[in-house]
C-alpha cells in the first residue's frame, strides 16, 4: 500500500484492511472483487491484485511462509528487487537493503559520486561486515531511509547536524558531485467519451481499452489523441490533467445523451455501485455530474 503512497493516506485503508483480513490465510480465501473493492480509492490497483495472488501462492506453495531465498521471492507477482531485499530485511532480518531513491542519494554522498557511477549492490556485498550485525539487520534499512529523508535529504542535506559528516567525501569535498536532473515525463493525451442515460442518470463503461496502466477497470470509451479537437456529434466538456500510476494525462471530456448503450459495455449509476470503480472513474462522474 506504501508504494507511490503517503502513510497519510494508507492508514484507514491498511486499518480496513485488516479488520477484513486478519491472517494471510483470510486473504488468501478472498476474490478479486472484495480486495478491489478494499483499495477503492488508493489507486496503484495492480499492487491488490498481486497481492491477492501472492498470498494464495503462498498458502498453497510455500506452507503460509515468505521464502528465504531472494530468488524464490521475486517470481512473487509484483516483486521486484527493491521490495525482495526490504522483505529479506524486515522479515527474516536478512542482511539486505532495499534500495530506494534516499539509499541511493546517502551512499552517492557519502562518495561523492553520481548514481550512476556506482553499482550500489556490489557496494553493500564488499561493505557487508560493516553495514550489517549479526542481529537487527532490518534497523540498518529503515535507519537509511529514514536517514535520506530527514538528514541527507534531496535538497539542503542537514549536513552541519549530521553523525557521519567527518565520513562524508561530499560535506568534505570542494567539489561536490551535481546530482543528475530527473527527466520529466511527457503527457499523454486522451479523449473521453461518456454516454449518459440522462432519465436514469447512468453512464456506459467499459474494460475494453488499451490503457495497460489501468486494465481491466471500467471506464467510459476512451481513445489516444493529439492535443483537444472539436468532434463531430459530442459536447466537449472539460480538459484536465491527471496523475494515474505516475503517468501524466491530458484529459479531453466529451459527452452525449443516449440510452443506447455502446459495444462492449455495461451502464452503471452515477451515484453508488457495488461494482469496483476506479478513482479516475469517479472523478469523471464529479465532472460530468453538473451537466444538465
Ligand atoms: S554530511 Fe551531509 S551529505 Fe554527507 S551524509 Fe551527512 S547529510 Fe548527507
Amino acid at each position: 500500500m506504501l508504494q507511490q503512497t503517503q502513510v497519510k493516506t494508507v492508514i484507514p485503508y491498511f486499518k480496513k484492511f485488516l479488520l477484513n483480513f486478519s491472517t494471510l490465510e483470510s486473504l488468501s480465501r478472498s476474490n478479486e472483487k472484495k480486495v478491489l473493492k478494499l483499495w477503492e480509492g488508493l489507486g496503484y490497483y495492480r499492487r491488490a491484485r498481486n497481492l491477492l495472488v501472492t498470498s494464495k501462492l503462498l498458502v498453497r506453495e510455500h506452507n503460509s511462509k515468505l521464502p528465504k531465498k531472494i530468488i524464490d521471492i521475486k517470481k512473487l507477482p509484483g516483486i521486484g528487487d527493491y521490495t525482495a531485499n526490504a522483505l529479506l530485511a524486515f522479515i527474516h532480518d536478512q542482511p539486505a537493503i532495499a534500495i530506494d531513491g534516499n539509499v541511493k542519494r546517502v551512499f552517492s554522498r557519502i562518495l561523492n559520486k553520481k548514481e550512476n557511477e556506482l553499482d550500489f549492490y556490489k557496494l553493500i556485498e564488499i561493505n557487508k561486515k560493516t553495514l550489517f550485525k549479526e542481529r537487527r539487520n532490518s534497523d540498518i534499512v529503515e535507519a537509511l531511509m529514514e536517514f535520506g529523508a530527514l538528514i541527507c535529504k534531496p535538497k539542503e542535506p542537514e549536513c552541519l547536524k549530521c553523525n557521519i559528516n567527518n565520513i562524508c567525501k561530499y560535506f568534505k569535498s570542494d567539489k561536490k558531485f551535481k546530482q543528475i536532473k530527473k527527466i520529466k515525463q511527457k503527457e499523454k493525451s486522451y479523449n473521453i467519451f461518456c454516454y449518459i442515460d440522462k432519465i436514469k442518470n447512468k453512464i456506459a463503461l467499459t474494460k475494453k481499452h488499451d490503457l495497460g496502466f489501468l486494465d481491466k477497470f471500467y471506464l467510459p470509451p476512451i481513445t489516444e489523441t493529439v492535443g483537444t479537437n472539436k468532434i463531430k456529434n459530442w459536447n466537449f466538456h472539460s480538459n484536465f490533467k491527471n496523475f494515474i500510476s505516475n503517468k501524466k494525462l491530458n484529459i479531453n471530456l466529451y459527452y452525449k445523451f443516449s440510452s443506447k448503450l455502446p459495444l462492449q459495455s455495461q451502464w452503471f449509476s452515477l451515484k453508488e455501485n457495488n461494482e469496483f470503480i476506479p478513482s479516475f472513474t469517479k472523478k469523471i462522474f464529479k465532472q460530468i455530474s453538473n451537466i444538465n
